[in-house]
């Protein structure tokens, strides 16, 4: 079936076992008697509530059932030592002295500078950094690369929990303490990585739990463990299933384009006199008339391309608040129409979409979905549909129809089962 697309989730069993494989093969054998262990942490898809988190918006991800492995070994010495099933014959070597903002490039750079930022934090505790120690690790995976789904962050995060377990520190155990390594994984793909990212990803990673969606409100004074909430998400019970569409297309322009979209927003705040847009969305959304409310604010920007921007931020997080209300009040088949809405808003206002994006969307509604959008960036990546359980075939194969229709190249599917997060699996 891998032929025809579909991209299955690897079982704990089979992760563990491939990352030990691939760290015996580059870093050699265990001592007799002593297993290396395991740490897994997932990619995530975002349901609805796409370019809010840099709003101080609101966004609502899942964990995916696809999961990063990673074998660890701590070292006496500050060595990291890292292979990967996904850059076979590579391995990658730094020193943790080193690793710091600008110092290190490659893949390895998101896990070592999830180690810099754990020493980081235990300097700002007054704590010792060398509780962070060296290591040898091995990674494999069954999250698509650069496909949206966050592949970076399950890298990170399964790290952050393997150096949490190693150096002691506890922090996995408890929701607060997996915020602080939440934060800790988005300073390392930040300032270790470059890449500029809001936090959902790692907070899915980290947080996400297995049958719900995860609620994040993104306003930064919020206290972490205030800012998420477990929202009941079973597909299963519902009958339903979410269906990723990977386009598998390039990323195109997706530097740049994040950029000025985030600048933009941050002017027409400025312009609005408010700290963020969402401060606009919750007053929208409170007044007794929001069309009225939203074309009077959108009436003080300077320029059209600003005034749709606004639109998708401001409507889109009122997407979310209504999606929500609908799975709170156990009625995930009716969120398919806002689906729908957000894709249109980041088609046509936010300007993020793609034809290969459009196309799945379409093509999936055609075949009877309740519901399609893009998620993730943009320009890219992957769209969402939610089916009922037995046309999930029915539906993939019409997207796939609808690549090959329109010349393009052939997409992969997943099956987005809400999962479980970060945690030690051997
Ligand atoms: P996404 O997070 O959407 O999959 P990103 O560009 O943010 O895409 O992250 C992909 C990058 O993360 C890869 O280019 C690689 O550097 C790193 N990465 C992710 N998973 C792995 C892995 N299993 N092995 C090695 N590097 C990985
Ligand atoms: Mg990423």
């Amino acid at each position: 079936s891998a032929a025809r697309g579909w991209v299955p989730a690897l079982s704990d069993d089979d992760g563990a076992a491939r990352a030990r494989a691939v760290l015996a093969e580059a870093f050699g054998a265990d001592e007799p008697g002593e297993e290396v262990r395991v740490w897994a942490a997932p990619g995530r898809v975002n349901l609805i509530g796409e370019h809010t988190d840099y709003n101080a918006g609101l966004c609502l991800p899942v964990a995916l059932p696809h999961r990063t492995y990673v074998a660890l070994r701590p070292r006496t010495d500050s060595l990291v030592r890292l292979a990967s099933a996904q850059a076979p014959g590579e391995t990658w070597t730094a020193r943790l002295e080193d690793v710091g903002p600008g110092e290190v490039a490659g893949w390895g750079s998101y896990v070592a500078g999830v180690a810099w930022a754990l020493r980081e934090h235990l300097v700002a505790q007054g704590a010792d950094p060398a509780a962070v120690p060296g290591f040898d690790a091995a990674v494999d995976s069954s999250v698509p690369f650069g496909a949206g789904l966050s592949s970076s962050a399950a890298l990170e995060c399964a790290v952050a929990v393997a150096l949490d377990d190693v150096a002691g520190l506890g922090l996995a155990a408890t929701d607060a303490g997996r915020a602080v390594l939440a934060t800790a994984s988005v300073r390392a793909e930040n300032e270790i990585a470059g890449a500029p990212t809001g936090g959902m990803d790692q907070s899915a990673a980290l947080r996400a739990q297995a049958g719900h969606a995860l609620l994040l409100d993104c306003r930064p004074g919020l206290d972490p463990v205030e800012s998420a909430t477990q929202v009941p998400f079973d597909l299963d019970a519902a009958g339903l299933a979410l269906l990723v569409m990977d386009t598998r297309a390039e990323h195109r322009l997706v530097d740049g384009q994040y950029a000025q979209r985030r600048a933009t927003c941050e002017d027409a705040a400025r312009t609005l006199g408010i700290g963020s847009l969402r401060e606009l969305a919750d007053a929208v959304d409170a007044s007794d008339d929001p069309a009225v409310a939203l074309a009077r604010a959108l009436d003080a920007l300077p320029d059209d391309v600003a005034r749709r921007r606004v639109r998708h931020v401001v409507t889109e997080i009122g997407r979310v608040r209504a999606f929500v209300a609908l799975l709170r009040e156990g009625r995930p088949d009716a969120v398919g129409p806002l689906m729908n809405a957000s894709h249109a808003s980041l088609r046509d206002d936010y300007e993020v979409s793609s034809v290969e994006l459009d196309v799945a969307v379409d093509a999936a509604r055609v075949a009877g979905a309740l519901g399609a959008r893009m998620t993730g960036g943009g320009f890219g990546g992957s769209a969402i549909a939610l089916v009922r359980a037995d046309q999930v075939e029915a539906v993939a194969d019409a997207v796939r129809a609808a690549f090959e229709r329109e010349g393009l190249g052939a997409p992969g599917f997943l099956l987005a089962t809400p999962s479980a997060p970060a945690e030690r699996v051997a």
